[in-house]
């Protein structure tokens, strides 16, 4: 699911107290082109909200949207069916650039065996996505140490600072990205959306996903003692 912000919405019809979009600007999770979705008006309603599904016009595939209404809001949550923008790493991991193919078969096949809950096949699957991540930043010498010992080698091997730190060139006074910050230049709606994409990495990378790991720890050392 990925979440459609109202900047992205060109036109609303009334449905009953809610304004529900009737016109979205996004991009296509088949043909990944920016189009102008026509949300169809039959729509599969629920006490949660509402489903209904929209053609691409440049791919012509049908594409689920689902609206979630809330009591207190007269605008509701929009959200376009996009699997491959979900956060289970298993959707993202095979768009991106430079992730070893052996570690997505290795997480795949983990997933798998967990799924049909073979808990040996997950211990040794596991143990193999683990050695392909560290293998992945150290170099080949520290493949004869401990799994202990890579993991105490892998900061000096992986650089965490610089997605954050190259955001600092964006920000500079003179540059285009901080003019609009200051409100010196108009924001297009596509703009908004990459700025609103930039607070969601940057809010998953420097607190949620350190959170998620630190409390996944906690619960495997109570779960061990
Ligand atoms: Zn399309």
């Amino acid at each position: 699911m990925r979440r459609i912000f109202p900047g992205s919405i060109t036109a609303y019809s009334q449905f009953g107290h809610l304004k529900i979009p009737k016109n979205v600007k996004t991009v296509c999770p088949e043909c990944r082109k920016k189009v102008e979705f026509l949300l169809k008006s039959t729509y599969q309603s629920n006490k949660h909200g509402l489903m209904t599904e929209s053609i691409c016009p440049s791919c012509k595939q049908s594409i689920p949207f689902i609206i979630i209404t809330n009591e207190k809001d007269i605008q509701p949550d929009v959200y376009i069916y996009d699997p491959k923008t979900s956060t289970h790493p298993l959707n993202q991991i095979e768009h991106l650039p430079r992730i070893p193919e052996e570690l997505v078969r290795a997480y795949r096949s983990a997933v798998s065996v967990h799924h049909s809950k073979e808990n040996t096949a997950t211990a040794v699957l596991a143990k193999r996505v683990i050695e392909n991540i560290l293998r992945h930043f150290l170099a080949e010498k520290s493949q004869s140490l401990t799994l202990e010992q890579q993991f105490e080698s892998l900061p000096e091997n992986i650089n965490l600072v610089k997605p954050v730190s190259s955001l600092s060139m964006l920000m500079a006074p003179e540059g285009a990205l901080h003019r609009m910050l200051e409100l010196e230049t108009e924001l297009d709606d596509e703009m908004a959306e990459l700025i609103m994409d930039l607070l969601e990495n940057m809010i998953q990378y420097l607190f949620v996903l350190p959170g998620k790991i630190e409390m996944t720890h906690d619960h495997i050392e109570k779960k061990l003692n």
